[in-house]
């Protein structure tokens, strides 16, 4: 077994977006600038909007988080957006979600100018991504198809299982590796909480992609000995003795799967750092595309 080292391709591909900074700025050209927002104060939200902003640091981008109140209206919120929409100083932006009940979050994902959408979640970014057009793929299915790329993992003909079907993890993964294209050209099966059989499905995937949000539900003997294993899931798990009161685990029951497998992404450190890498990515894309 051998491990897909999300944080140290992350690292790699880091050290390249910061060369190109440094030589944008050198040539007295603004740094690629990204903004948060997020609404209310959701303990993981965050986190992530945290960890975001530490890493425009670390890569020389600017950056800025807006918070708003969880009473903010949607009207205010899509304000904002039309704001950012408009401010030329803003490459790219990202509406963390959940938003609060009362906002509908297809309208404001919608908002969102298609050529600012670094998320990649636009229905236009979509289109293009399931035509094979350039576009601004999500940057959760985009990391995967990164450390498969870099591991030099071979994909075609494979038999690809995503478990998982939400439209910023599942559906676009799939969409990605059944592309005529490396990675790609898989053959791909989508399961989700009303697919029978689970497990006998699972056990028939060379390459199992599980983002479902049940934390190491995916046991030793769902997983076909050799499987290529990708574990999407964060969930954080109550335990007493950590320091946080809490630790993180994946979708994947890590002890029983790993031996199994052939390459795995561990939890955190795998699919983690390869999301937020592939958002900054999409963000100089942005700031290229200006220029
Ligand atoms: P969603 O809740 O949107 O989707 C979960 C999917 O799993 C749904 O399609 C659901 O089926 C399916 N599912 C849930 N329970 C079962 C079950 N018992 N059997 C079969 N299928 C089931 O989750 P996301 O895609 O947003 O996230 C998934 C996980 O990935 C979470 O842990 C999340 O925190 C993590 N995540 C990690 C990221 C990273 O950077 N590493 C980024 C984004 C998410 P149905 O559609 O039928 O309800």
């Amino acid at each position: 077994m051998e491990i897909l080292d999300g944080k140290a391709v992350a690292a790699s591909l880091a050290q390249e977006m910061l060369t190109e900074v440094k030589a944008l700025t050198a040539k007295g050209l603004r740094a690629p600038k990204l903004v948060a927002v997020m609404v209310g104060d959701n303990p993981a939200s965050k986190a992530y909007v945290t960890s975001k902003a530490k890493k425009c640091a670390e890569l020389g981008f600017g950056s800025e988080v807006l918070r708003f109140e969880e009473s903010i209206s949607e009207e205010e919120l899509l304000a904002e957006i039309a704001r950012l929409n408009a401010d030329d100083t803003v490459d790219g932006f990202i509406v963390q979600l959940p938003l609060p009940k009362h906002i509908d979050e297809r309208k404001v994902t919608q908002a969102i100018d298609p050529q600012k959408d670094v998320d990649g979640f636009h229905p236009v970014n979509l289109g293009l991504m399931m035509l094979g057009l350039d576009c601004y793929f999500p940057a959760t299915p985009y990391g995967i198809v990164r450390i498969l790329q870099h591991y030099e993992i071979p994909t075609k003909g494979k038999h690809c299982v995503v478990l998982g079907r939400s439209h910023i993890v599942g559906l676009p993964v799939a969409n990605m590796l059944v592309q005529k294209a490396y990675p790609g050209d898989c053959t791909v099966t989508i399961c989700h909480s009303r697919t029978q059989n689970l497990a006998e499905v699972l056990q028939q995937a060379d390459i199992l992609i599980v983002a479902m949000g049940v934390p190491e539900f995916v046991k030793g003997d769902m997983v076909k000995e050799g499987a290529v294993v990708i574990d999407v899931g964060i969930n954080r798990v109550e335990d007493a003795n950590a320091k946080r009161g809490y630790v993180l685990k994946g979708d994947v029951a890590y002890e029983e799967v790993a031996p199994k497998s052939s390459w795995i992404t561990p939890v955190p450190g795998g699919v983690g750092p390869m999301t937020i890498i592939s958002l900054m990515y999409n963000t100089l894309k942005a700031r290229r595309r200006q220029l």
